[in-house]
């Protein structure tokens, strides 16, 4: 059931350039922010916004550029971008290969349904980064799957 924090979303949108454009349709799996040193350097900001959404739900019209690293967790994380603009469209991790990592940001303007419900890799967040108090913070990794 969609709830606000597992809502359906049905949007369209493209990286800065336009030549590459995606649509999400269905249910948000989870939603949380990552502040992990490689996302710090990914965004240029304090954290990531993290949409994870089930692959299925993902459709793409135009070719992105893989990157490929390892992830602290040792399985490998690959970001997926635009080679004209930089934009990244999505991630995956070899941990969870049924699930895309989208940002809240990649649908800028249509993205008030946004509700973070944690902060991952706190151990590097920055106390410049306002993040809401309430907001349950992790060390590393959060230690179970997300409902
Ligand atoms: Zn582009
Ligand atoms: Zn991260």
């Amino acid at each position: 059931m969609a709830s606000a924090a597992h809502p359906d979303i049905d949007l369209t949108t493209q990286c800065d350039c336009g030549a590459i454009k995606l649509a999400a349709k269905g249910q948000v799996v989870s939603m949380f922010l990552c502040a992990c040193r490689n996302c710090q350097k990914a965004t240029g900001t304090g954290h990531s916004t993290v949409v994870l959404m089930p692959a299925t739900a993902i459709s793409l019209t135009g070719a992105t550029k893989p990157y490929s690293r390892p992830a602290d967790s040792g399985a490998t994380f690959t970001r997926h971008f635009c080679p004209g603009c930089g934009t990244t469209l999505y991630a995956q991790s070899s941990r969870a290969p049924a699930l895309r990592m989208l940002t809240a940001g990649l649908f800028a303007g249509q993205n008030d349904w946004f509700v973070p419900n944690q902060l991952i890799f706190s151990r590097s967040h920055q106390a410049w980064d306002l993040v809401a108090d309430h907001l349950p913070r992790h060390t590393t990794y959060r230690p179970e799957p997300q409902q």
